[in-house]
């Protein structure tokens, strides 16, 4: 088989690190990919959003299966033009990827099938939000309803904090469109877990679990990120949660969409609130979290083509998904001043330290190759640094070991991955 990914980051890296081990695959392409992608599959200069482009290169190159994993591209409809043009592909059409798109058509969603969440209110008027907010309680949660980088959720703690937010994002439009709508939403409490799943219009296995960490800085502080780290299983993922979720939210989900004329093929990603009254749904992604994919992945036993084939067939319940008895911790290696201004361009050296080293991956995000062939860093977060071990502890003992082994200039990581496991 000949497959294409389309992506370019860390997530991007450990969806094409687990299609190399599958024994269907000759022949790898990534458009746009990266340097440590490069090594494992041809990378060709196509951008995600270039849809033209890369559906004239699948048909050129023959390629058997298209695997999309970033969310601008399923948002925009990235699926629907390889679907017209009789090319298989692993993803939600755009009508189903409104799940993560909107988050005011999650919200409703999720209210019209009696899925747990925040309670909320939408609003495409900045003076109705406004009036809104002066009997509201506080905290109080905004959210820019479209696609904002994983960034345009505002916690606000008074009034006039909520007040300024509502303007920020519907009249300064600091998140573009993306906060045309926005929701505002009842602040939850409680541990965040992340549950990735494989669904096939009707059918859904869920992955093992994952715990992320949102913030900058050590101690959860300074400014929300795409992600810093984190580790999987999560030990708060217990049964109990397990079964509930899978009587209320992850099945009621697929078959609310199914309802709604959008079944859903591909990954959803449930991010949970562990809240005194249960889980709820704090959010939907429509594909693989980043770096979530870096510690679920490498611990997956399937063929992950053979999984995601059975998504677009519609065969998803012929699959016994199966994940190690493992765990694994990915520490983010960034840019310092990420995720607000930061310099790249610098050196990485030491990535040969990961060569042929069983449990050790180093998922690259934002590198490439400089006019000279060296890889230097090429974003804010640049390298995802993982290692697997026989539990948690040992998993995130290897993984600060590995971060070690590889250097550039203002590079910057959280010490603290993976602490919520001492307290579990
Ligand atoms: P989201 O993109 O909707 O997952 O929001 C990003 C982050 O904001 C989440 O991972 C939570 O840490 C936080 N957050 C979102 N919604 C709420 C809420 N209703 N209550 C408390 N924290 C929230």
């Amino acid at each position: 088989m000949k497959v294409l990914v389309v992506g370019s980051g860390g997530r991007e890296h450990a969806i094409v690190t687990a299609i190399a081990k599958s024994k269907r695959v000759d022949k790898i392409y990534c458009a746009p990919g990266n340097a440590g992608i490069a090594a494992l599959a041809e990378c060709v200069p196509i951008q995600a959003m270039d849809f033209e482009g890369l559906v004239n290169f699948a048909k050129d190159e023959a390629i058997d299966f298209t695997i999309v994993g970033m969310d601008d591209p399923l948002v925009a409809g990235i699926v629907d033009e390889f679907e017209k043009e009789g090319l298989k592909v692993f993803g939600p059409r755009k009508n189903a990827a409104i799940l993560e798109g909107s988050k005011a058509f999650s919200k409703d969603l999720m209210k019209k099938y009696n899925i747990p969440t925040a309670q909320y209110a939408n609003f495409d008027n900045k003076d109705e939000a406004l009036k809104y907010l002066e009997t509201a309680k506080m905290p109080i949660v905004l959210k820019a309803s479209g696609l904002a980088l994983g960034k345009g959720v505002l916690i606000c703690n008074t009034l006039e904090e909520a007040q300024d937010g509502v303007k920020l994002l519907m009249e300064d439009k600091k998140f573009g469109d993306a906060g045309n709508t926005i929701v505002i939403e009842e602040f939850m409490t409680g541990r965040e877990v992340s549950v990735l799943s494989f669904v096939d219009g009707k059918t859904i296995k869920i992955m093992s679990s994952a715990q992320d960490h949102k913030r900058a800085k050590d101690g959860d502080k300074g400014l929300n990120t795409g992600g810093m780290g984190n580790f999987s299983p999560s030990p708060f993922y217990t049964d109990e949660v397990d079964e509930f979720c899978k009587k209320y939210i992850y099945q009621a989900t697929v078959d609310a969409m199914a309802k709604e004329g959008r079944p859903f093929v591909g990954v959803i990603f449930f991010g949970l609130m562990l809240t005194e009254d249960g889980p709820k749904v704090l959010e939907y992604n429509a594909r693989f979290g980043d770096p979530e994919a870096q510690v679920v992945l490498p611990r997956m036993k399937n063929d992950i083509i053979d999984v995601m084939e059975a998504c677009v067939d519609g065969k998803l319940d012929e699959i016994d998904l199966q994940f190690e008895d493992n765990a694994a911790v990915c520490v983010v290696l960034a840019s310092d001043g990420y995720p607000v201004a930061y310099e790249k361009g610098f050196e990485i050296t030491g990535l040969d330290k990961f060569d042929d080293k069983e449990d050790f991956y180093c998922f690259h995000a934002g590198t490439k190759f400089d006019e000279s062939g060296k890889i230097v860093t090429n974003g804010g977060r640049v390298l995802g640094v993982t290692a697997t071990g026989k539990d948690l502890k040992d998993a995130r003992s290897k993984a600060y070991q590995a971060t070690e082994w590889v250097d550039f200039a203002n590079k910057y990581m959280r010490h603290d991955i993976g602490k919520a496991i001492d307290e579990a």
